[in-house]
C-alpha cells in the first residue's frame, strides 16, 4: 500500500511549522482542534477497561507461574509511580525556569517481562486471543484457575496456532515472550531499527525473528502479508488494533489506584498533565484515552516524538493521518529512539486523540541522551532513549505559554506533571553504560 508522495500544495497552510520540522529543529505544537466535551468519541468505554482489567486478573496465576519475576506481585504486570524532585530541579536549572507543581514518573520501564510499555498492550492482546481459542475449544472456563494454561497439554494445543507481529523491537519482545510462554508459534518481523539484543532474547525463547532492512511500516506490511498466507495465524496489528489500545488503557485504572494510595487528588484545582512518548500511537493513545475516561476534563495530555520521527504530529497537523509519512517531507527517520522510529502514524489513534490532545512536541536525540544520563545520575532510574522523550514536557508546556493560558496560578501550583517512562530495564548493562556515557559527554 505505497502512497503517492504528498504534494507541496497540500502542505501549504502548515508550511511554517513543517519547515521547522524538516530543518531538524525542535517544535512545540498546541492542538487547536481540541474539543471541550471531554469524553466524546473515545473508542473505548470504562466497561471495556474494566473487562480488560478483569481478564488480566484471571491470567495473573498463569503469569506468576511462567514469569517468575512477576510472582511477588501475584502475576500482576504493573509499574511504580514516583516523584522525581531532583530531576525537576535539574530541568529548572537547565532551562532557566520555575516549574510549578510536582514532577512525577510513571515507571513503565520497570514493567516486568517486556521491560517496556508494550507489556500492557502486547501481552493483553496475546492473552485475550489465547483465552478466546481455548474457550472455543471448551478447554477453559472463566472461573477456572488459569495456571492450567501452563500445562504441556495446553502448550501442545496452542502450538497449532501462529502469532505474528511487526515491530521496531519492544512490541515484538512483549508479544514474543508471551506467545512463547503459551506455546504459540510466534514470528516477529523486526524493522531495521530493532536492537540486536532484543532479537537474540527472542530467538533464545524459540521465537522466529525475521529482519528487514526497511522501516517499521515495511516490516508490518510484510508480516501482515505472510501471516495471511499461514493457516491458523493471527496477526497483531499495531496500526489498527483495538485490543492493544484497550490493553494500554488499563494503565489508567491502575494509576488511579496508585494516586489514591498516595493521597494525590485529581480535580479542577489539581490538574493531571501527562507527557507520553509516541511512535505509531497505540501506547500513548490507549493510555491517554483511558486517563480521559477516568479523570475526564481534569487530565491533559501531550505526546512527545523525536525530531527525526514526528509522524503523529505530521498526521494530526495536516489532518492527513496515515496518508502522510515523515519521509514525504524529507525527514529521514534516523533516531536512536528505536521505540519511536515510526514514519507513518496510526490513523485509528490519530482520529481518536485529535479532539482531546493538548499538543505534541519534538525532542532532539542529543537531549534524549543527556536526560538518560541525568535520570541515572539523579534518580537512579535507567531508561532507554525513547523513554525520555516526554521529560522536557513540563518545560515546553510552560515555555509555550500553554500552562499560563490554561490554568490559574493556584491550579499551576497544584498541578501533577506526569512523565511516562516507557522502557529500558531490560537493556543489557554494556549497552546501557555506553548510552549513559554518551549522555554525559553530550552534556559537557
Ligand atoms: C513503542 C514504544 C513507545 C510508543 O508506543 P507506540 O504505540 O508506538 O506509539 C514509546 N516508548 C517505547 C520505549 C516504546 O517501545
Amino acid at each position: 500500500m505505497k502512497q503517492e508522495r504528498v504534494n507541496e500544495e497540500q502542505l501549504q497552510p502548515y508550511w511554517p511549522l513543517v519547515k521547522e520540522m524538516t530543518a531538524g529543529r525542535e517544535v512545540t505544537w498546541l492542538n487547536g482542534q481540541k474539543l471541550h466535551t471531554y469524553d466524546a468519541d473515545l473508542p473505548i468505554t470504562i466497561e471495556d477497561m474494566k473487562e480488560a482489567h478483569a481478564r488480566l486478573r484471571r491470567f495473573a496465576p498463569f503469569l506468576a507461574h511462567v514469569f517468575p519475576e512477576t510472582k511477588e506481585a501475584g502475576g500482576v504486570i504493573e509499574s511504580p509511580f514516583m516523584e522525581i524532585p531532583s530531576m525537576k530541579e535539574y530541568l529548572e536549572k537547565k532551562h532557566g525556569t520555575i516549574l510549578e507543581g510536582g514532577l512525577y514518573l510513571k515507571a513503565d520501564h520497570l514493567l516486568p517481562v517486556a521491560g517496556s510499555v508494550k507489556a500492557r498492550g502486547g501481552m493483553y492482546e496475546v492473552l485475550k486471543y489465547a483465552e478466546n481459542i481455548a474457550m472455543q475449544h471448551n478447554l477453559l472456563l472463566t472461573e477456572e484457575d488459569y495456571s492450567k494454561l501452563a500445562t504441556d497439554e495446553m502448550k501442545t494445543f496452542f502450538s497449532n496456532y501462529s502469532l505474528a507481529v511487526g515491530s521496531t523491537g519492544n512490541l515484538g519482545l512483549s508479544i514474543g515472550m508471551t506467545g512463547a510462554a503459551l506455546g504459540f508459534q510466534t514470528t516477529v518481523h523486526m524493522s531495521a531499527d530493532a536492537k540486536e539484543w532484543k532479537k537474540k532474547r527472542l530467538r533464545d525463547k524459540g521465537v522466529t525473528v525475521i529482519e528487514y532492512e526497511e522501516d517499521y511500516s515495511q516490516a508490518v506490511e510484510e508480516g501482515r502479508r505472510m501471516s495471511a498466507r499461514t493457516k491458523n495465524s493471527f496477526f497483531i496489528d499495531d496500526e489498527h488494533s483495538k485490543e492493544l489500545f484497550v490493553g494500554y488503557s488499563t494503565a489508567a485504572l491502575r494509576l488511579q489506584k496508585q494516586l489514591q494510595e498516595q493521597q494525590i487528588i485529581i480535580d479542577e484545582n489539581h490538574p493531571l498533565i501527562v507527557y507520553l512518548p509516541c511512535g505509531v500511537g497505540g501506547a500513548p493513545g490507549g493510555i491517554f484515552a483511558g486517563l480521559k475516561r477516568v479523570f475526564g476534563e481534569h487530565v491533559y495530555g501531550f505526546f512527545a516524538e523525536p525530531v527525526q520521527a514526528p509522524c503523529m504530529l505530521l498526521g494530526l497537523l495536516t489532518g492527513l493521518h496515515d496518508q502522510i509519512a515523515v519521509q514525504d517531507v524529507g525527514i529521514d527517520l534516523r533516531t536512536e529512539a528505536d521505540g519511536l522510529a515510526v514514519g507513518r502514524p496510526s490513523s485509528f489513534v490519530g482520529k481518536a486523540v485529535a479532539p482531546h490532545l493538548d499538543g505534541i512536541f519534538t525532542v532532539s536525540d542529543d537531549k534524549l541522551f543527556v536526560y538518560l544520563h541525568q535520570m541515572n545520575e539523579l534518580e537512579g532510574e535507567r531508561l532507554e532513549p525513547s523513554a525520555l522523550a516526554g521529560m522536557e514536557g513540563p518545560v515546553r508546556a510552560k515555555m509555550s505559554g500553554w500552562l499560563d493560558k490554561q490554568f490559574t496560578s493556584s491550579q499551576r501550583q497544584n498541578a501533577i506533571h506526569l512523565v511516562w517512562s516507557t522502557g529500558g530495564s531490560l537493556v543489557p548493562e554494556k549497552e546501557m553504560s555506553a548510552m549513559i556515557k554518551k549522555g554525559k559527554q553530550l552534556q559537557s
